[in-house]
């Protein structure tokens, strides 16, 4: 019988086991899963491992990070080592591929843009993001989608989705509603609201009335996710809410619960898209997984249609 290889657990691990690796008294047994689960991590180019620890290389010199796109040296010829610190200190040089030292200052542009997309109500543009981070557009462009998931414009537009949603159901208007929202105007508000809440912007102001809605709740690792559809779009995608406030929101639309084909293949697709860096902002997390889930959705119409 052939041994089954060792099971192993995906980055980041959670944040107790990095105590513990912290402390002197923990056991050599615990020592090797740990560098058993960092060996496998970087044999997969794990990115979410980035910044956890980097890999010092004896036979060139050099450290990385988990993530590096050069080629996997052998085990015996590597170290982990916490951070680039200790890796300096042991006396290595920073790889010049994956610049691990540039890890935390990668991490802190994208949540400073981040904070900026949330608090300006226009979409910043993306040479404006990526200057007001020291970083140039396209560089900046790569690495704010690696870490999010979505790109700087989708995750700007993500949150003026929300904020559309909000304000229909608060002004007196959907003109108001629209420029509340912060479109310059009507004509890509109407575009885009079609599919975005899957209904007209007038059916949503009324309560959703004439509108056929679809829901099911799904497990994310974010946390559990109302996902709600018409045959037109997708009316909710919410963190945090239920059927029943699905029902309190639009009384005027008829609900249904999806039926179990439907939302097979709703599961299916939310089971592709993989969260944001866990360095940002929980609520940053979560947009960014709506959208990208949003847009899979909105791709992909012969969901909606079941
Ligand atoms: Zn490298």
């Amino acid at each position: 019988m052939i041994a089954s290889p060792p099971a192993t657990t995906p980055w980041p691990v959670s944040d107790k086991d990095e105590a513990d690796r912290s402390q002197a008294d923990r056991s050599q047994a615990d020592r090797d899963e740990w560098e058993a689960r960092a060996w496998d991590a970087f044999c997969r180019r794990d990115r979410a491992a980035d910044g956890r620890f980097v890999v010092a290389v004896d036979t060139t010199g050099i450290y990385c990070r988990p993530s590096c796109p050069a080629r996997r040296p052998r085990r015996e010829n590597i170290r982990f080592l916490p951070d680039p610190a200790a890796a300096r200190g042991a006396g290595y040089r920073p790889c010049l591929r994956c610049l691990p030292d540039q890890v935390a200052r990668d991490r802190q542009a994208v949540a400073t843009a981040i904070a900026r997309i949330d608090a300006e109500e226009a979409i910043p543009d993306l040479a404006t993001l990526a200057s007001g981070v020291g970083y140039a557009p396209h560089h900046f462009h790569r690495l704010f989608k690696r870490a999010a998931g979505v790109t700087p414009a989708a995750y700007a537009r993500a949150r003026r989705a929300a904020r559309t949603a909000d304000a229909l159901a608060s002004e007196t208007s959907v003109t108001r509603a629209l420029y509340e929202a912060g479109y310059a105007g009507p004509s890509r508000f109407y575009a885009e609201s079609d599919q975005r809440l899957g209904m007209l912007p007038g059916q949503w102001r009324r309560s959703g009335a004439g509108a056929a809605i679809h829901w099911t709740m799904a497990e994310t690792p974010l946390g559990p996710l109302l996902i709600a559809t018409t045959p037109r779009g997708v009316a909710r995608l919410a963190f945090d809410e239920d059927a029943t406030m699905l029902a309190a929101r639009f009384p005027a639309a008829t609900i249904r619960e999806a039926e179990p084909q439907a939302r097979e293949h709703l599961v299916d697709q939310l089971s592709r898209i993989g969260p944001a860096d866990a360095s940002l902002p929980d609520a940053a997390r979560r947009t960014a997984f709506i959208e990208a889930l949003s847009r899979a959705l909105r791709a992909d119409r012969g969901t909606l249609r079941t």
